[in-house]
């Protein structure tokens, strides 16, 4: 029999109503609402960071895990669907790849589709990657529907992600929470007691006098970190010598004709610019080093560079790249921008908020938090961390760019020694592996390398097995299955305006 077990928590306090914040509001009343009462502290005066519109294909679990109906939630949120993000200029100035989400062609015995295709490169035969990407195929066709599987065949069907309005986000999973009975306090928290004995949090105090207490406290506060950094001093890593841009200009435009299914992440001299492309409006950003360019340089850029006329005042946000020395810190736990921040170039923010909630749910403590739960969380928390930190500067760092002092940077730092020793098998011998089941897959991984011009010196042997007009034949047939498959399918503005057009504002 289970002795001691520990009294059950009774009260959640959330502090912060930005994304993170309604997110783990939203999941705690899923799971848990009938057995803790959730409260949630947010201050209309300072408001949201505004930012955060594009996503990865995990966000469908989460709206699943919701309940939410997707073609409701994209009415509400002005979403679109996003099949991918196509770095432009980051290999080479001119250069262009798509990151795409799903597959890549079909694998044959036990050896990935991209051996052989490799293989056919070596041989001479000029042919993209990309021509065996159906999600990549649609998306510069600027098509979409639902496909899970291409017919019969073993071709990985389509899989997407969604751009949506960051606030109409947290307004949407707002009104989801007051279903549930979450309750929302609007105040500005002013100071936060701690237990004198032992350094855990107390209560929180808003400027107003009141007092809340909670048993646990979720850190949502953003760029502040309240509690995790104000009250409890945890510590921050910082990696910005691996993830130097520190500053962002942000603004959004006018939409422009062709609603285009896909993020565009281009490379400028000192950073890069995000295009997010919405119902009602594109979002647009300046993601740059404050070291190598000035803030009106930036944006000067990013004006210079919208598809319509800018609908807002540019708005100025500044970060240090890294994570929270521990995200689970005594009665404490960090999402969102008070976790940790690594840059949006590959929309992982979003993921990382649902990821902690999911690990949370898993390792859900009692009330006398027992050590070992924390440590866990932790050490899961800082691989997952540490897997999209690689893979987010191997974007920077395989360039052959040589025009701009913070290209030349990136280009020649030192590296983390785990994306190095990736890297280095690619180059190699063009092995891929998935680390602990990290976020990002052989694909993904591969793409980049590809992308920005990593060619691996040789390719699987057994790649061999097949004749030269076999390989041909096999490649062939993939390509043909690819434009069959995209040839039947709607343009992604047909696709919205029959499922899920949202009211025009
Ligand atoms: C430039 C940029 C671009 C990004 N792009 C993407 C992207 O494309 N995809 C993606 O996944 N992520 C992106 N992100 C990250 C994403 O924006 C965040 O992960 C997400 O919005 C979560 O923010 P948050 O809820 O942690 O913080 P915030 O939105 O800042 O919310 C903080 C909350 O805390 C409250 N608060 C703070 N102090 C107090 C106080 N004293 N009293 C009471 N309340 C308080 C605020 O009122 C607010 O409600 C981007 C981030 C930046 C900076």
């Amino acid at each position: 029999m289970i002795k001691d077990s520990g009294a059950l928590i009774q009260k959640i306090v959330i502090v912060g109503g930005g994304t993170a914040g309604w997110m783990a509001a939203a999941t705690f009343a899923r799971t848990m609402g009938k057995q803790v009462s959730i409260q949630l502290i947010e201050s209309d005066e300072i408001g949201t960071v505004g930012v955060g519109e594009a996503t990865i294909p995990q966000i469908k679990l989460f709206n699943s895990l919701l309940g939410v109906d997707e073609n409701d939630f994209l009415k509400a949120t002005q979403g679109t669907i996003k099949l991918g993000i196509q770095f432009n200029n980051w290999g080479r100035q001119g250069d262009s790849y798509m990151h795409a989400f799903s597959g890549i062609g079909i694998d044959l015995g036990m050896i990935d589709f991209y051996q052989y295709w490799l293989r056919s490169i070596h041989d001479g035969v000029t042919s993209s990657l990309w021509d065996y990407s159906l999600n990549t195929q649609a998306a510069y066709k600027n098509l979409f529907a639902k496909m899970e599987r291409v017919g019969e065949t073993r071709l990985p069907g389509i899989n997407y992600a969604y751009h949506f309005d960051a606030s109409l986000w947290a307004k949407y999973l707002r009104t989801y929470c007051e279903h549930y009975s979450v309750v929302r306090i609007q105040g500005k928290i002013a100071t936060t007691i701690l237990d004198p004995d032992n350094g855990f949090i107390e209560s929180v105090v808003l400027e107003n006098g009141d007092t809340i207490n909670g048993d646990l406290f979720i850190d949502c506060s953003g760029f502040r970190s309240l509690l995790i950094e104000g009250a409890l001093k945890t510590g921050y890593e910082d990696w910005s010598h691996w993830l130097p841009c520190d500053s962002a200009i942000a603004v959004p435009c006018a939409s422009s004709e062709i609603l285009l299914p896909y993020t565009r992440a281009t490379a400028h001299s000192a950073g890069w610019q995000w295009r997010i492309p919405l119902q009602h409006r594109i979002g647009n950003g300046h993601v740059f080093c404050s070291k190598f360019m000035s803030d009106d340089k930036a944006t000067q850029i990013l004006l210079d560079n919208l598809d319509g006329e800018a609908l807002a005042e540019p708005r100025k946000l500044q970060f240090v790249t890294g994570k929270r020395k521990k995200i689970w810190n005594k009665n404490c736990i960090a999402l969102g921008l008070a976790s940790g921040f690594m840059e949006p170039l590959e929309s992982t923010s979003i993921h990382l908020i649902q990821h902690a909630l999911g690990k949370l749910v898993e390792l859900f403590p009692r009330k006398d938090f027992a050590q070992a739960d924390a440590d866990e969380f932790n050490r899961q928390l800082s691989a997952e961390y540490e897997h999209i930190r690689d893979f987010i500067i191997l974007h920077y760092h395989a360039t052959e760019r040589t025009d701009s002092e913070f290209w030349n940077y990136c280009r020649t730092m030192e590296v983390p020694a785990s994306l190095k020793r990736k890297m280095n098998l690619f180059r190699e011998s063009a092995r891929l592996f998935r680390d602990d089941n990290e976020l990002f897959s052989e694909v993904g991984w591969l793409q980049v390398m590809i992308g920005q011009r990593i060619i691996p010196k040789s390719y699987h042997p057994l790649a061999d097995a097949l004749t030269a007009e076999e390989l041909k034949e096999y490649l062939a047939n993939i390509k043909t299955i690819v434009e069959k498959a995209v040839a039947v399918l709607p343009t992604h503005e047909a696709y919205i305006s029959k499922f899920c057009a949202a009211v025009k504002i």
